[in-house]
């Protein structure tokens, strides 16, 4: 049967995987809509490339271009928010999810209310407003599939048994560019050297996030939220061969994990299908060539924002909003190249004491989630030095 799904965030690293899942299985799926930030030429050939009805650019300075590339194809096209949620909301099968941080909250959440199935990449949808996300969920009786491979694997390791019988869900992480590196040495990272992921080739932004281990932390608050589970009940685990990806041990010691090569190919096809899975020509597992598994515990003295994500998983309320709208900032920052490897946790650590001794009412609807997440980042931007200018470098 023929499904139409609509991709937001169709020009990123999970953008581009999907298209080549949607491509291998034509008969199959078919796309309804895209949607991009700001690159016009880029959406335009995605679009044109998976026959999307309607493309969406968020850049409404790139209206005219992406109208102009797409002219002749008979793709209707739109710019700005208003396209985008128009978009999001279209009639389809499944939305997946997959525009870089909090910007994807408002196209996903649009797509939820629609009552779509979500194939949800964005965690930062999670991280921000996961209450108040997933009870809209229940509410409109919207299905959400995990597309993060951690947390594909555990949906698929959980299926083994019952939520109450889980004692733990273990996400591992690869333990990013500095797995080994001293201290020291991490601390004058530039942006170029903490992008260089040995497993994953992903955006700027999750690149740095998973160099500072923040991303494991935004890993855990994810699973909470999709799964149920408690913060006593989620660990991490390294593991830098990047091939056991999630493992649930129940209460008679018996551990069910997921396994798969580094490939976000398998946990997009996991996620999209139906009823039965996708069947995908990639590689297969061989591990009597792989040989070792090798697995340590993360050093949260090395990388202080996964034990920041970790006490604001356990504080709740509006702590992980705000954790996750000062990352960004940090994040942002740091790519610019206007603070430090480590100022990044401490500007983390500074805006989420100065707001926890606000009262902070947990945000019960996405929209007080997003004015939480606003102030949040208005106090990280007040932390980041201004940049010099180039008149006053003399
Ligand atoms: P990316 O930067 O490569 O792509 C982001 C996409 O979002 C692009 O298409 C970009 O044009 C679009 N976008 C950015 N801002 C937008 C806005 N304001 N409105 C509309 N579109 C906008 O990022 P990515 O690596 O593909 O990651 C996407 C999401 O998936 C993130 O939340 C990330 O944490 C998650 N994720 C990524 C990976 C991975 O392997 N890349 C793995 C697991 C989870
Ligand atoms: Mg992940």
């Amino acid at each position: 049967m023929t499904r139409f799904l609509t991709i937001l965030g169709a020009t990123g690293s999970i953008g581009r995987s999907t298209a080549d899942v949607v491509l291998a299985h034509r008969d199959e799926l078919r796309v309804e809509a895209v949607v991009g930030g700001r690159d016009a030429l880029a959406l335009a050939d995605v679009a044109r490339r998976l026959g999307a009805k309607f493309a969406a650019l968020a850049d409404e300075r790139g209206g005219e271009a992406l109208r102009q590339a797409l002219s002749g194809t008979g793709i209707e096209s739109g710019a700005g928010q208003t396209a985008v949620l128009e978009a999001a909301e279209r009639e389809a099968d499944i939305v997946l999810a997959a525009i870089s941080g909090t910007a994807g909250l408002a196209p996903t959440h649009a797509a939820l209310k629609a009552g779509r199935r979500i194939a949800l990449a964005n965690k930062e949808s999670l991280v921000c407003a996961g209450d108040a996300f997933m009870a809209d969920a229940r509410r409109v009786g919207a299905e959400i599939m995990p597309v993060d491979s951690e947390h594909n694997a555990l949906d698929q390791a959980l299926a083994a048994g019952l939520n109450r019988d889980v004692e733990k869900a273990i996400i591992t992480a690869t333990g990013g560019p500095f797995r080994n590196a001293p201290r020291e040495q991490i601390a004058r990272a530039d942006a170029k050297e903490a992008s260089a992921h040995p497993v994953w080739s992903m955006g700027s932004k999750i690149n740095i996030d998973s160099a500072t281990l923040m991303n494991k932390g935004l890993e855990l608050i994810e699973a909470h939220h999709l799964f149920g589970l408690e913060p006593e009940r989620l660990d991490v685990l390294v593991h830098p061969e990047a091939i056991v990806h999630g493992l649930v041990q129940w209460s008679d010691g018996a551990i069910t994990a997921g396994l798969a090569l580094p490939d976000m190919k398998v946990p997009i096809a996991n996620a999209l299908r139906e009823n039965r899975r996708l069947r995908m020509e990639l590689p297969r597992l061989d591990l009597a060539a792989i040989g070792r598994l090798s697995f340590e515990r993360p050093d949260e003295g090395r990388f202080p924002c996964l034990s920041l994500a970790k006490a604001a998983l356990r504080a709740g309320g509006a702590m992980p909003t705000i954790l996750n709208a000062a990352n960004e900032i940090a994040v942002e920052a740091y790519l610019a190249g206007a603070i430090g490897f480590y100022d990044i946790s401490e500007i983390v650590e500074k805006v989420c004491s100065t707001l926890s001794g606000r009262q902070i009412l947990m945000p019960s609807t996405v929209a007080e989630a997003l004015a939480i997440d606003q102030e949040a980042r208005a106090t990280a931007r007040r932390l980041i030095p201004a940049p010099v200018e180039a008149s006053k470098l003399r």
